[in-house]
């Protein structure tokens, strides 16, 4: 290849793409990178409101994500500024704010633990059943992205819920703990999903501590998107691919074209669906909100899920107590909620529910708050369900499509986590990285 001149086209600056143009940076492949928007960064993105800083939605960083330690360099890691939660999680129960932690590895909160409703919520018979549930996980370690697992272990996956129901985890820590904090990290308000998956995050939960970024989530994309030589077009929908000769035709906003030797689409599952045809993949929806109280609402960073279904807060915390860089002598409070699946997340709660529900949750008043932002995202995260594991497992991540060309890469692709599209735009670039013959 005469001088590795930029001949790999990526489709979407998100993690994945990023991921991707870093990973050919590295063998010395230039890249454009065309985003259709007008910033970098795609589901990771923070703004500024009012001096306060916002992301796509109330996203957590895990300090065990492998990928992220892979692909940026050490003294980049380090300069995200990362700002942890508690390792611990709160849930809201009949009778108030229960904590859950691991004592070993949050020995200074054994006194906050002893002082909460935690025993109400657990009991240790549902703790020995919960340990059995997990026990495939952690003694065979599934692999780092689920791309490894044997197909006999994917051939018996079920849902979340039956293999729960298997293992015997039911009762109050079923209802109060594990369900709430399944749905909100899977995503999945029906918990529906893969119980390799669901075994997967909670593994990925004990391996790491939560984390945001001090100048927001968005850092990350912001980092990655520091690869020397790449070109990053923005405003540049892709709106073609065809394959011509011995390249790829990429046409941009339906005038110009540009020929590419490969291409990697690093897009949503939807717009993949309109580019190529690709089968469509179960969704989910989420409605965020931020708002500003005037009191702290917790002492500590503490992820908070409801135990009650009560309000229709899946998960909330407040990000100041963590990072007060967010917005700096204030209190900002940030949830999310899962929309079921199907429904019109237009008919979803209203901002004075989710504030109502959002003083339920911490059991402050909550109607003084100032509302900083809402956000709707429609399809915001691909559902891995027991049949889409048959899929990613399978798939090895760069699936060729007419002679192999176009290499693949996104959430929809890996674990819909910020490890698992990391991996995958590295998957994606090594796929191309070889056709290269580098
Ligand atoms: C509300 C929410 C909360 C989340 N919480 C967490 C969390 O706590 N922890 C975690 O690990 N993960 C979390 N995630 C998941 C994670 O953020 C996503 O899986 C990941 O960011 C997806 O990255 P991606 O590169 O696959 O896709 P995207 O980020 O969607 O990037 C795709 C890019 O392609 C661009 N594009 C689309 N079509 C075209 C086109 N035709 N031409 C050119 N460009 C195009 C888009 O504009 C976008 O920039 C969350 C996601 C959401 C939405």
């Amino acid at each position: 290849m005469a001088d590795n001149v930029a001949n790999v086209a990526i489709v979407g600056g998100g993690l994945a793409g990023l991921a991707a143009a870093r990973t050919l940076h590295k063998s010395g492949v230039k890249c454009i990178v065309f985003e259709a928007s007008d910033s970098l960064g795609g589901r990771v993105r923070s703004e500024k409101i009012d001096g306060v800083t916002v992301d796509h939605g109330l996203q957590t960083f895990n300090s065990w994500y492998p990928a992220v330690k892979e692909i940026l360099q050490p003294g980049e890691y380090a300069a995200l500024g990362i700002r942890y939660f508690q390792p611990a999680i709160q849930t809201l129960t009949d009778d108030g704010l229960a904590l859950i932690c691991d004592p070993i590895r949050a020995p200074h909160l054994i006194p906050k633990l002893m002082r909460s409703k935690a025993r109400s919520a657990l009991s240790f018979r549902d703790l020995l059943a919960l340990r059995r549930w997990l026990k495939s996980e952690l003694s065979h370690r599934s692999s780092l992205e689920l791309r490894s697992i044997k197909q006999k272990y994917i051939d018996e996956d079920v849902k979340t819920c039956e293999s729960l129901d298997q293992r015997g985890v039911h009762r109050r820590t079923r209802t109060v703990a594990i369900d709430p904090l399944l749905c909100a990290f899977l995503f999945d308000a029906e918990n529906e999903s893969s119980a390799i998956f669901a075994k997967w995050m909670v593994a990925t939960m004990l391996r790491g501590n939560l984390a945001v970024l001090e100048n927001g989530m968005g850092e990350l994309s912001a980092a990655l998107a520091r690869v020397p030589g790449s070109e990053f077009r923005m405003n540049s929908p892709v709106t073609a691919l065809e394959e011509e000769g011995d390249g790829v035709r990429v046409t941009v906003n339906e005038a110009e074209t540009e020929y590419f030797s490969h291409v990697i689409v690093a897009v949503d599952p939807r717009r993949e669906s309109e580019l190529l045809g690709s089968p469509e993949v179960p969704t989910t929806s989420v409605s965020s909100w931020w708002f500003i109280s005037d009191e702290p609402v917790m002492e500590e960073g503490l992820l908070t899920v409801d135990g009650t279904r009560s309000t229709p807060i899946t998960s909330a915390t407040e990000v100041t107590a963590a990072a007060p860089s967010y917005a700096p002598g204030k209190h900002l409070v940030a949830a999310n909620h899962v929309h079921p699946r199907g429904s019109n997340p237009a008919d979803g709660p209203s901002v004075a529910e989710a504030q109502r529900g959002l003083g339920s949750l911490f059991g402050v008043n909550s109607s003084g708050w100032e509302l900083v932002k809402e956000q709707k995202f429609i399809d915001a995260i691909p559902l891995i369900l027991p049949q889409s594991l048959q899929r990613i497992g399978k798939e090895i991540g760069e699936r060729e499509l007419q002679g192999g060309r176009i290499a693949l890469a996104g959430a929809q692709h890996a674990t819909p986590s910020i490890d698992g599209v990391l991996r995958s735009g590295q998957r994606a670039a090594n796929y191309v990285i070889a056709q290269l013959e580098l």
